[in-house]
């Protein structure tokens, strides 16, 4: 409490130019540790910069307990960044793109710019929805090197597959009892997941789920699944 801030160049700009604001106004500053800061702004428009006193602090009440790891199969433009807008807002706390034997994006169409672009799309979600962390976005790998880290890393790693039938477990089963804080999901790409790459991530010591008797979009599945996990341990 008491302390000064000073904001970066780009957010002076949203705080002045965009939203408006002027001495003496407060804002609500996330910081991405898990806190949020109430802080009252001073302006001097003659540089443009913009600090500020905080006034009071407290943590963030919006952050899941159990940490959501997303593994989703590359697709268009537009369907990656709608499931890292929702699983934002959802409650997703980091994401992994991955090539599969059926994904139509292939690593050579990847941009440095269209990473940043999507970072900044977790960035404005995480701002709009409150979230208290942003969510990380990783590198996308090829599925098969995504499935030993995903299961040395989480307590719990669940895979949705439409052609489980009835081998598939129910999501709700599949949690039961779960007391472990980190969760990976798997969701596949518009094709699906082969039947060698299921059998893989069974494998690895995943464990295979039914989203129920329709096929859902992988862009619905996505963001469904995360919710329902969420929903489940009663986040
Ligand atoms: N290839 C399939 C559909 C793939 S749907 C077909 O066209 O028939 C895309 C992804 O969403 C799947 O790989 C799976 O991870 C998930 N998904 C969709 N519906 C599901 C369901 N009913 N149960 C489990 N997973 C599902």
């Amino acid at each position: 409490m008491g302390q000064r801030v000073t904001f970066l160049k780009e957010t002076a700009h949203q705080i002045l130019h965009v939203l408006r604001l002027s001495d003496d106004d407060q804002v609500a500053v996330l910081d991405n540790s898990g806190l949020i800061h109430y802080v009252r702004l001073r302006v001097d428009l003659s540089t443009n910069t913009v600090s500020g006193m905080i006034l009071a602090t407290q943590p963030v009440q919006s952050e899941p307990k159990t940490q959501l790891s997303l593994y989703f199969g590359l697709s268009s433009r537009e369907k990656v960044e709608w499931i890292l807008q929702k699983g934002t807002e959802v409650g997703v706390s980091a994401f992994y793109p991955f090539y599969s034997s059926r994904t139509l994006v292939k690593p050579a169409s990847l941009s440095p710019k269209k990473l940043e672009r999507w970072e900044r799309i977790i960035k404005e979600a995480a701002e709009q929805s409150g979230r208290g962390r942003l969510p990380m976005l990783h590198a996308p790998k090829d599925l098969a090197g995504f499935y030993f880290d995903a299961v040395g890393f989480n307590d719990l790693c669940l895979l949705a597959y439409e052609g489980a039938g009835d081998d598939g477990l129910k999501l709700s089963d599949a949690l039961d009892c779960f007391s472990g804080a980190k969760i990976g999901l798997f969701v596949g790409p518009e094709g699906g997941f082969s039947e060698g790459e299921v059998q893989a991530g069974l494998e690895a010591g995943c464990r295979v789920i039914s989203l129920g008797k329709r096929i859902l979009r992988m862009e619905t599945a996505a963001m469904v699944l995360p919710a329902l996990v969420l929903y489940v341990l009663d986040e």
